[in-house]
Parts: C-alpha cells; structure tokens; sequence
C-alpha cells in the first residue's frame, strides 16, 4: 500500500565532520527517496543544513551564536543544500521543490493550507519531492519553531503523513542501562525515558534526542508512527519500509489533548 512520508535529515546527517556538505551521502538518500516514490510512496523531506553549508563557505569553524550572524549564514548556505539536491534528484526524473517555513506560517490558517494544498499539488504530479527547512533568514525568538525535529512532526501532521523518520547519526533511542542497544519499540514517552534523551554536544547539530521525543509526541497526537533512525546506514527508509530497523519506532497512543500550535 502507497503510504506518505516525511523525512526529516538531520544536518549530522547531510555534512561532515568539517561542515561541508557530503555529497555522497545526498546520493544515497535522494536515491532511496526516488525509489519509495518509484514505487508509489508519497515523501515530503524536511531538511537541516543550510547552517552547515553557510559554515563552510563562510569559513566559520564554530557554530555562530548571535542571531544575525546564523541567519546569514543560512541564507549562504540554504542555496548550496537546493543545489545539491537538484542535482541529486534529477538523476531519478525528480525535482525538489522549497518551502521555507517559520511558526507564523504554521500558526496562520491562510499559510498553513495554502501550503497545505501547494504540498498536495506537487506530490499529485509524481515528480517532485517537496523540500522543506525553516526560514532561518528572518525566524528569531517567537517567530521560530526552533529545530527540524519538531518542524517536521508539524510538517508530518499539516500534510497528513502517515510515517515520520527522523534520520540522525544515530541507531535510534539508546538504552544506557543496556550496554547503549537500541529501544526498537516505545509504547510511552515517561520521565524514564526522557532520561535517556540527552541534548546533542555538536558544533553543527540543533536538536539532540530531546526534540526527537518531543517531535514524536505531537505526530501521535495525529495518529502518526515515528521512526528515529540511523540516516548514514545504507538502505535505511528501504529497511523502515519493511517495518525494520535498526532504529526506534513511536507507536504511541493518540493523546485527546489538543497540544499542537499547528491548525
Ligand atoms: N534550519 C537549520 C539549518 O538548516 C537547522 C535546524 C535544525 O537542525 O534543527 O541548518
């Protein structure tokens, strides 16, 4: 059965070590993109890295933390990422298509379903992957969501997805009190869980596994299954497609609690 998709890459994901784009890695996941869609699927990315790639080109060796700088640096490196996934995409007959989204545009009914039925448009067509980052240009303080991993679980219940896989650097939810294995399967997002959940140290990363939790929590609300998976292990949405992982997979209850800012 054709399902839709929303598929969140994390910047660790999608750079080096060095902050530079690692095409390779673009190839690998575009190309998995092009073959759920191949086979009917419906995919919506959501995408981190214009930091990143703004890094690089600026010759910034740390994050940059005033918010003047970090918005220039998107806006550098937001155009370096479209490019790379064109080129990408269109070895499969595919085409990215951007969206650029702050709060406000969640928060706005008039935003929220003109890009609704924009999103619902392109995927009618089969030939193009909607491509979606916040607008880091001009998102500050209240005006931001903050982090991809919640942007995408708004994304994931705007568009009505029916799975969500946040890919990472890593396998999933690690057990700490296991030798770190990986929890395939979470029922309930409690304070135990919560504890294993620890915020990311990287230069180039936002989120850590805090947001992931916090991103699976609102998908629930709107009945969506949540993967959190390994982005750089080969075949990975190919092997969550056959319902595998390795990675952690949220099948939590639908909360009744009307949560979400998003209309
Ligand atoms: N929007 C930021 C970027 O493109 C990343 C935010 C995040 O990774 O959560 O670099």
């Amino acid at each position: 059965m054709a399902i839709r998709w929303v598929v969140k890459c994390g910047t660790g994901v999608l750079t080096r070590p060095n902050g530079q784009l690692d095409s390779a890695q673009i190839t690998r996941l575009t190309g998995q993109i092009a073959a759920l869609v191949r086979r009917g699927d419906q995919v919506v990315l959501v995408t981190s890295g214009a930091v990143g790639a703004g890094m690089r080109t600026m010759a910034l060796d740390r994050r940059p933390t005033r918010v003047s700088e970090l918005q220039a640096c998107a806006t550098v490196g937001q155009p370096q990422l479209m490019l790379e996934y064109h080129r990408r995409f269109r070895r499969h007959g595919l085409q990215p298509a951007q969206f650029l989204l702050t709060y406000w545009d969640l928060d706005s009914r008039t935003c929220y379903r003109n890009a609704q039925a924009t999103i619902e448009h392109l995927l009618s067509l089969r030939a193009y992957v909607p491509v979606i980052n916040e607008n880091d240009a001009i998102a500050a303080d209240e005006i931001r969501v903050g982090d991809n991993d919640r942007l995408s679980a708004h994304v994931a219940v705007m568009v009505r997805a029916s799975r969500l896989v946040i890919l990472s650097n890593v396998d999933g939810l690690l057990d700490k009190a296991n030798g770190g294995a990986v929890i395939p399967e979470v029922r309930r997002i409690d304070d135990r869980l919560r504890a294993l959940a620890s915020g990311t140290q990287s230069q180039l990363s936002v989120g850590g596994m805090v947001t992931k939790l916090l991103a699976a929590e609102i998908a629930a609300e709107a009945g969506i299954e949540t993967w959190v998976a390994n982005g750089r292990r080969p075949g990975i949405l190919l092997d969550v497609a056959r319902g595998k992982g390795p990675g952690t997979r949220f099948r939590l209850p639908r909360s009744k609690e009307k949560g979400s800012h998003v209309r």
